[in-house]
């Protein structure tokens, strides 16, 4: 497998599960800026090829690898990690780079027809059909990765057709998506004017990089992943609802048109929805704590709160305007969260940059990567004026 974005949190629990596993066995590895982990990464899996995606840290890396005595080869190519995503010998690809820079990677392994881990939500939700319709028309085979809709993904599994991966929501009334709610659930309007980057990155339930908890913290984790529910299972916004759930132990929920409800239940951590995309359709050892439901305190689910939390209408809204609108809302937001980490916003003023963009950007149709990209373009200049 190849693992794009292995120093990351997902990329690190993904390591960890597959030292669980032998058979597994690691082709490449990539990572930003940390290349003192991607090198003892290196040491521990022995990856034939390592991608570094900031030219400005290949020496260092080079020199780790050279004081390390490592077969590992660092390419270092602008199409470096398009290569390795769809490389001949690489079977799964584990996508977990953050943010827009994961797009033409996971778009290359779809292209190339691979077992796709998809954790980089923002890719899906920047290309969409384009994404979908790749990897269709390539037999490659998505399995989500982000915890709400690899339990969507579990419980739609009698409703999957298993020759052509395709999944029949006919008999489906509607999907639960569930939300942490975040650190802030329950401040105040006031107090969440004045919240610090380490208050919202302190997430009580998971731990991830600091762009998701951020994203985490005003809800449009939840306005992203409900268009990424929307492109991966192929329904209308209007079948998808959010519900908060403070535990994080039911992760999402099927409505079936009988009445039933399938729900997808464990422990708060990401090596269970790894596991299960490396191994489906079988399962493996994860690592994760069993769940103890007799030592649980009582399971509580309650409807958002938009006012406080507004970012998750923006996310709904931007599906509804469709086009280029869900890669207009994601591109406002990378750079909102980026200022407000840099402390040059507000949390408040979050939401407000991602309105003023949506409504100053006119939505066209997403037909291509080139229009896709132009309105990602047009969206970080308005973002920037604003802030
Ligand atoms: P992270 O910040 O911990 O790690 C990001 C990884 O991407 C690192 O390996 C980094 O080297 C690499 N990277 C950063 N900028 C890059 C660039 N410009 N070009 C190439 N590589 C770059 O992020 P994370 O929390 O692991 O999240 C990764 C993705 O998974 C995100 O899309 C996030 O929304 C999604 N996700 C994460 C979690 C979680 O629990 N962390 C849960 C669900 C979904
Ligand atoms: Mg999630």
């Amino acid at each position: 497998m190849a693992i794009l974005g292995s120093t990351g949190s997902i990329g690190c629990n993904t390591l960890d599960v597959v030292s669980r596993c032998p058979e597994i066995s690691v082709f490449a590895l990539s990572a930003h800026t940390n290349v003192e982990l991607l090198a003892k990464q290196c040491a521990q899996f022995k990856p034939r090829f390592a991608v570094v995606t900031n030219p400005a840290f290949h020496d260092r890396f080079k020199a780790l690898l050279k004081e390390a005595d490592s077969d590992t080869v660092l390419l270092d190519t602008k199409n470096s990690l398009e290569e390795i995503a769809s490389h001949e010998l690489v079977d799964t690809v584990m996508a977990a780079i953050v943010g827009a820079a994961g797009l033409p990677s996971g778009l290359a392994a779809a292209n190339a027809g691979k077992r796709l881990l998809l954790a980089n939500k923002e890719s899906l939700i920047m290309s969409g059909q384009l994404f979908t319709s790749a990897a269709r028309d390539h037999g490659a085979e998505i399995i989500p990765i982000d915890s709400e809709h690899n339990a969507i993904f579990q419980c739609l599994a009698e409703a999957r057709d298993v020759d052509s991966g395709r999944t029949n929501t006919q008999f489906v009334k509607k999907i639960i998506l569930t939300a942490s709610g975040g650190p802030f659930l329950t401040a105040t309007q006031d107090e969440l004017a004045s919240v610090t980057p380490d208050q919202a990155c302190a997430h009580p339930k998971w731990s991830m990089g600091r762009k998701i908890s951020v994203d985490s913290a005003t809800l449009m984790n939840k306005g992203l992943e409900l268009i990424e529910a929307c492109f991966l299972f192929d329904l209308p916004s209007s079948a998808i609802e959010v519900l908060v759930h403070p535990q994080s132990i039911v992760h999402s929920m099927v409505y079936y048109q009988d009445g039933s409800v399938l729900a997808q239940m464990a422990n708060p951590d990401m090596r269970v929805p790894i596991a299960y995309g490396l191994a489906f359709p079988k399962r493996m050892e994860s690592g994760a704590e069993a769940l103890d439901l007799t030592q649980q305190e009582p399971l509580q689910f309650q409807h958002p709160d938009l006012l406080r939390f507004p970012c998750l209408a923006l996310g709904r809204a931007a599906m509804e305007a469709g086009g280029t609108g869900p890669a207009v809302l994601n591109a406002a937001n990378e750079v909102a969260v980026e200022a407000f980490l840099q402390e040059k916003v507000q949390f408040l003023d979050i939401p407000r940059i991602i309105d003023g963009v949506l409504s100053k950007i006119p939505c066209e149709a997403a037909s291509s990567l080139a229009i896709i990209r132009e309105a990602d373009k047009l969206a970080r200049i308005a973002a920037k004026e604003l802030i």
